[in-house]
């Protein structure tokens, strides 16, 4: 049974209880976010502290702890787990109050940390490439921030699941944005493109180091979004998040992606991702 962190105590994750009036159960007024662990350390750890102050902020959650808090709670998670690879998921909530839409006055956020063994990757995926369908984003326009409110996300994975695909590009206004849990990074030319940080994708950490990874191989990069079309007709397309790190899709809506097996450059991209952990 894991170890898990709620509200200042440290307690079997079985053992956890919130009240069913808590704000995160009842309207979804909850952000989160998740931190890879490779050898017991935390993978660009400054980066998700940051992103996870900034979604609080963002929706207006009083930052209940100091970084230095933060980072024992975290680090204490991955001592409990006895896991050298794993990854931490934080929640804070708005707590719990009496329903109403209304932001209640001193309540104290519901704070909740737990750690999960990595997953299961199909390692074919690697190998052979992921398969995704296009379909329309209809979530919406803040999305940059992490909100636990993930509804229309999963209902798209769900989509690409009867698909037999493994995941949900988001397309909207006929331009592709990010994966129902990933970015996406399209590669035409020997240039790669992908969409801009701004309010309607998530700004992911995996994104940031890829980029960087591109601008080190001095791979040129441009940071817009492209048309579905040009996702189809694209050299290379690869999606990326902490837990899949940096994956090559070589079907898209049925169709192969060029030849149908991983790009070469994807190759270099992930052989450089392995080296920062
Ligand atoms: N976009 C969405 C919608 C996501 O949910 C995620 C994963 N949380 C990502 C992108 C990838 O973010 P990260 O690289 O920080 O895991």
């Amino acid at each position: 049974m894991s170890t898990a962190y709620l509200n200042g105590e440290y307690q079997p994750l079985e053992e956890c209880k919130i009240s069913v009036l808590d704000r995160g159960f009842i309207f979804g007024d909850a952000i989160y976010e998740l931190i890879p662990v490779y050898d017991s350390k935390p993978f660009y750890l400054s980066a998700h502290l940051k992103r996870l102050f900034r979604s609080m902020d963002q929706v207006n959650i009083a930052n209940p702890y100091s970084k230095q808090q933060w980072m024992d709670i975290i680090q204490h998670l991955i001592d409990e787990s006895g896991l050298q690879k794993l990854s931490v998921y934080l929640q804070v909530t708005r707590g719990v109050a009496p329903r109403d839409h209304a932001f209640p006055t001193e309540t104290p956020p519901t704070v909740f940390g737990m750690t999960n063994p990595w997953p299961q990757t199909n390692e074919d995926i690697y190998a052979n490439g992921a398969s995704v369908v296009t379909v329309e984003d209809m979530r919406w326009d803040r999305c940059d921030i992490k909100v636990t409110s993930l509804l229309a996300n999963v209902m798209k994975k769900q989509e690409a699941i009867e698909h037999q695909a493994h995941e949900a590009i988001l397309v909207r206004d006929g331009y592709v944005l990010e994966g129902s849990s990933t970015n996406v990074f399209v590669v035409k030319n020997d240039e790669v493109n992908t969409a801009p940080k701004n309010n309607m994708i998530l700004p992911g950490i995996t994104r940031d180091v890829v980029v960087d990874i591109l601008h080190e191989l001095n791979v040129p990069l441009i940071e817009q979004a492209v048309a579905k079309q040009e996702l189809k007709d694209a050299d290379e397309v690869w999606i990326t998040s902490s837990t899949k790190e940096c994956v090559p899709v070589t079907q898209i809506d049925g169709q192969a992606v060029n030849t149908g097996k991983p790009g070469e450059l994807w190759k270099r991209v992930f052989d450089a991702y392995q080296q920062c952990k």
